[in-house]
């Protein structure tokens, strides 16, 4: 299928018009060309938000450019077959009128590759460079967690430069590992150490999360977890409820309080200080013990009665009806059942820390586990699966060795320089 691409940067630097025109001809030329795709890559570039008060010299020139792209979408016929795609890191400077119905109404969103998805970009792209006999693509995958696709790209391109002013024919292992260096430190503009330390914090949070919703059998089963990021949150750990509810049980309740308490403590314990990233935990254990104190009747002290009023975020503000004494006990009471949750919890990854730490290292190593794997873990057990940079490697080097062998072999190897030793 054809496919048409131009990046929102190249529109920059034109005159006045030129980008006008140039997005006229695309689309007249897809339209020619249909079925087909066109790519409008980097679209914030001329798409940012109109009337911001933020203007340059292009300022006109991307407002032309931005209109002429509003009026070919709009001027699609039923026949036309073009499907038109755009590319953005900053979807939220966007202007309204460019997600608007019929125009690019459908949002997609593109995480962070993971080992296997990192090991296929840099294939990709290292296609089109000769690499020397040591290059291990896998081993570069490996030790590269975090790096989007175009950070991918770079590095290739990257070390192709640094070959060729170190008259090289082609790119040896040392290139590319100085190269992906260059650019980790220009693209988190934050040291290894601490970019490190936070995919630590991330694993024994999820492990804190993983171990207490394993243990309790109340609790929604594990279903896997992660610690490649999406969207906002660093890490995840997803559940599976056996079974759509209609009501929750005080059991379920509590047991899932206390899961949502796990990730801030196993983090704290592992590095001695909190983060931001238990906010969303915090904000549901929240509003559970809201809704058990106000709407469920779960608090002796208030008993068989719901309390309706104003729910502000900081403290429940009672209605006329109600004494401030009342409002107050409301207050104490969700505060109780978190803090009993809170401190039942610590006990608890006190008491399994061994566990917690098998959990997290292996999240280290293999970035996601499924709920077989956390169960092998929090009974006691060790996972010898080989790494998926492992088993893509034995599949390239065929014929292959004799896999158990090959697999045990490659486990015992230093899992690529930045991730940290199990300790
Ligand atoms: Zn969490």
């Amino acid at each position: 299928m054809p496919f048409f691409s131009i990046s929102g940067s190249d529109f920059v630097e034109m005159f006045v018009g030129v980008g006008a025109s140039r997005v006229r001809d695309l689309f007249k030329q897809a339209k020619e060309n249909g079925p087909c795709i066109i790519f409008l890559d980097e679209i914030d570039a001329v798409g940012r938000r109109r009337g911001g008060g933020f203007s340059s010299g292009g300022h006109d020139e991307r407002e032309q450019t931005l209109n002429a792209i509003l009026v070919e979408m709009d001027g699609f016929e039923q026949s036309d077959q073009v499907i038109v795609i755009a590319a953005t890191n900053r979807s939220d400077v966007l202007d309204p009128a460019l997600t608007r119905p019929g125009r690019f109404d459908r949002q997609v969103q593109v995480t962070l590759p993971d080992l296997v998805g990192r090991r296929k970009i840099l294939e990709v792209h290292a296609a089109n460079v000769k690499m020397g006999q040591d290059v291990d693509l896998d081993r570069l995958a490996r030790g590269t967690p975090m790096f989007s696709g175009a950070d991918l790209a770079a590095l290739i391109n990257e070390a192709a430069i640094l070959a060729t002013l170190g008259n090289q024919d082609h790119v040896e292992l040392h290139d590319l590992e100085e190269a992906r260096d260059k650019i980790r430190f220009g693209r988190a503009r934050k040291s290894r150490k601490i970019e490190e330390r936070e995919r630590v914090a991330t694993a024994y949070h999820e492990a804190g999360h993983t171990l207490v919703q394993a243990m309790l059998e109340e609790a929604d089963p594990v279903h896997k977890v992660t610690i490649i990021p999406r969207g906002q949150a660093m890490g995840a750990t997803f559940s599976l409820p056996e079974r759509d509810r209609y009501g929750y049980g005080l059991r379920y309740l509590s047991a899932t309080m206390r899961v949502l308490c796990g990730g801030r403590i196993a983090e704290e314990r592992k590095t001695g200080d909190i983060s931001s990233g238990a906010s969303m935990d915090i904000q549901m254990a929240t509003n559970y013990a809201r809704h058990m104190v106000l709407e469920w009747g779960m608090s002796e002290r208030l008993g068989f009665v719901r309390y309706s009023g104003q729910d502000s975020q900081e403290m429940y503000v009672a209605e006329r009806d109600y004494s401030p004494e009342t409002a107050r006990i409301i207050d104490e009471e969700i505060k109780r059942l978190i803090d009993e949750a809170y401190e039942a919890t610590r006990r608890m990854i006190d008491e399994h820390w061994t566990k917690v730490e098998a959990i997290a290292e292996a999240l280290l190593k293999y970035e996601t586990l499924q709920s077989d794997e956390v169960k092998v873990l929090v009974d006691g057990g060790t996972l010898d699966r080989p790494t998926v940079a492992d088993l893509l490697s034995a599949e390239s080097n065929t014929p292959s060795p004799p896999t158990g062998a090959d697999a045990s072999d490659d486990d015992e190897e230093p899992t690529g320089d930045v991730l940290p030793s199990p300790a």
